[in-house]
């Protein structure tokens, strides 16, 4: 294997068990690793570090593990083992109540660069490193040979990976086929995932539990699900027993998913409307103080994918909660969310903060949200935390 040695001091870092080594702090390289290969690192007295997927950029390698052990398909097939137990034993697989949930969450689960989604029989598979990429088959036979409920893989990496590797991948089915009518269960309700044209993996699970805290809420009320893509929040509200459900995204083929959504779960019910507009038109387009909704949901996408979209973003986050504090009905509650890394909690809590204060509105905070267990954070790779919520009672 071919080693990598840091320079002095860049060694803290991973004996407090970060899972990454930037290129920066990288002394020596014997050899000419290709991208994806295995590699040790050792500091710079030649001690043994970690074992990771070497890449070309920033984060140079990605530490598979910290003990000086053989990465074989054992290996592999243990952590996918791991990963599903917590999964079992947190109770989110129930074959007649929830099939829906992540395997695998990058880092969270050591495996960083690799995402797997588990939808009923099929799991999809993210890399997000050519590492993932290159033994995308083994993770594949590791996943069926684990996850007793699985049967097929399909691998959905063509935007993930980093688009300068010399590598063409190809988004697929790696094991089996889905070629019937098929619906995901999440907390009892039924959704249309649909992992070859859709978004990351074909639904946003991490909004589970934070969907389910919704429905609580929902009883007799008027809703607003803004950026509702496959329609999440709205069918809880609507199981919620709200009265009526607004669901708002600018793409069409989105709303074509949250119309299909509530009709398997409820078929055709008038107190669901859906409209596919850009979320600023639509809040500017409402008569100005006619608030109209109890509650609003605003879950847009990622504003700042980078650091150095962080102040636009902030402002956007300003922007679009202080056009919710407007139409919001005195006695509401607002769930707003960003799911942006860049941002974090204190940094998105003034944006609302400022947003609320410009409303004049009396605001309180009533739940403070993250994401669910099955999307856990790495102790040692704080990064990881990136969904971030707050559920306010607007007076
Ligand atoms: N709340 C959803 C996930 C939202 S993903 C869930 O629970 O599954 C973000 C969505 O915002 C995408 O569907 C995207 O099409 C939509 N979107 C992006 N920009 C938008 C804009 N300017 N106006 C309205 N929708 C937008």
């Amino acid at each position: 294997m071919i080693t990598i040695q840091l320079k002095p001091k860049k060694e803290e870092s991973l004996q407090r068990f970060h899972p990454w080594v930037f290129s920066g702090a990288i002394q020596r390289i014997d050899g000419k690793p290709a991208e994806g290969e295995l590699v040790e690192v050792q500091d710079s007295n030649r001690n043994f570090l970690a074992i990771g997927h070497y890449q070309i950029g920033s984060i140079a390698v990605r530490v598979i593990s910290f003990e000086n052990i053989r990465i074989d398909e054992e290996f592999w097939s243990r952590k996918i083992r791991l990963a599903y137990a917590m999964r079992k034993s947190l109770g989110l697989v129930s074959p007649d109540r929830n099939n829906t949930y992540r395997l695998v969450h990058g880092e969270g689960d050591s495996l960083p660069g690799l995402i797997v989604d588990v939808y009923d029989n099929t799991a999809v598979m993210q890399a997000h490193s050519i590492g993932m990429h290159e033994i995308r088959e083994s993770l594949a036979k590791a996943i069926v040979a684990n996850v007793p409920e699985v049967k097929n893989v399909y691998y959905k990496s063509e935007t993930t990976l980093p688009f300068k590797a010399a590598i063409e991948p190809e988004d697929g089915y790696l094991i089996g086929n889905v070629t019937s009518q098929f619906c995901a269960l999440e907390n009892g309700l039924q959704f249309n995932v649909d992992w070859l044209r859709g978004q990351k993996t074909g639904f946003f699970v991490d909004q589970r539990e934070n969907r389910a805290l919704l429905e609580r809420y929902s009883a007799g009320k008027s809703v607003l699900n803004m950026f509702c893509y496959t329609g999440g929040f709205s069918v809880y509200a609507m199981r919620g027993g709200a009265s009526l459900v607004h669901s708002v995204d600018s793409s069409a083929k989105a709303i074509d998913l949250t119309d299909k959504n509530i009709e398997i779960n409820f078929g055709k019910d008038s107190r669901h409307q859906s409209f596919a507009e850009d979320a600023f038109k639509y809040l500017n387009n409402l008569h100005t103080l006619n608030q109209q909704y109890d509650l609003i949901i605003l879950d847009p996408p990622a504003f700042a994918k980078h650091r150095e979209a962080l102040r636009n973003a902030l402002k956007g986050y300003k922007r679009l909660n202080a056009k919710a504090f407007e139409q919001i009905k005195p006695g509401g509650i607002l769930f707003t969310f960003s799911c942006s890394q860049v941002v974090t909690k204190d940094q998105f809590r003034l944006a609302v903060f400022s947003a609320a204060a410009e409303s004049g509105r009396n605001v309180r905070i009533l739940h403070q949200l993250s994401q669910p267990a099955d999307h856990p954070i790495n102790i040692y790779h704080p990064e990881g935390e990136y969904l971030k919520g707050l559920v306010l009672w607007v007076e």
